[in-house]
């Protein structure tokens, strides 16, 4: 497989990642939050940018794309929908759409909802997603442009790829995730044993990503707005999953 990875964290709590192409020596930052990390992380795999793929046009997301393509002239791929809140792109992008990074591709989803141009990335021959801040490790990105029916209709599409998909997601936020997915979904096996495994890895200081789309299938509740056991801690029973997930997102919210 000529595809390698370097995930490390930005600012706070952003994630990070670089995707390499053994084959061509082509690199992708998989959004730019700052400069200063992504540059570290590149001298330190010895990668030469080439790309900078941007998933949605929120500051932690683009803040570093002038400085980056000063710097490296790399291409700038984001959504098309968002090209005039996204500094510097080379090249808008829409559902169905596909982007090559050497010889690696992915194709386009688009995930309205956190914002209305969201997207991801789905590079199938490598089993990869990058899915910004739609979907993250038990648990989803927040609603800021759009409806509970846009992020569940955008996380409904994550959900028909390959269960051995590999998740890389926006923001390290996995460990109040799992505090809020157990209020929830409490008799949930799966549930509980990646729970005490994000407790472990946040004290010894390990990322929790990246995940993998079974994994989350199992575990992540707004993956599992169709299961009759949240629909009952809800006091939801019967109703359908869209609402399910609405729910799930504003009992998150206030929590
Ligand atoms: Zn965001
Ligand atoms: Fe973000």
């Amino acid at each position: 497989m000529p595809a390698e990875i370097s995930q490390f964290l930005c600012a706070s709590d952003n994630f990070g990642v670089l995707l390499h192409d053994s084959a061509t020596g082509a690199t992708a930052s998989i959004d730019a939050c700052q400069e200063a990390p992504i540059v570290a992380a590149l001298e330190k795999t010895g990668w030469t940018l080439t790309h900078i793929l941007v998933t949605h046009h929120h500051a932690d997301h683009v803040d570093a794309i002038p400085p980056l393509k000063a710097r490296f002239g790399a291409r700038v791929i984001g959504p098309a929908a968002e090209s005039k809140l996204i500094p510097e792109m080379d090249e808008g992008v829409r559902e169905g759409d596909r982007v090559k990074v050497g010889s690696l591709e992915a194709s386009v989803i688009h995930t309205p909802g956190h914002t209305a141009g969201h997207i991801v990335y789905h590079f199938a021959g490598e089993r990869l997603l990058f899915a910004g801040d739609t979907l993250f490790s038990l648990g989803c990105g927040r609603i800021f442009e759009g409806t509970a029916a846009d992020m569940f209709g955008g996380i409904s599409k994550i959900a028909t790829l390959p269960d051995e998909t590999r998740i890389y997601c926006g923001h390290e936020y996995t460990l109040s995730n799992a505090r809020f997915a157990l209020t929830v979904d409490p008799d949930n096996p799966a549930l509980r044993a990646r729970a005490a495994e994000v407790e472990q890895l946040r004290q010894a200081g390990a990322f929790t990503l990246p995940t993998v789309l079974g994994q989350e299938k199992a575990t992540n509740p707004f993956l599992r707005a169709a299961d009759a056991g949240i629909a009952r801690t809800l006091g939801m029973e019967g109703r359908p999953p869209v609402e399910i997930f609405a729910e799930l997102r504003e009992r998150k919210n206030r929590g």
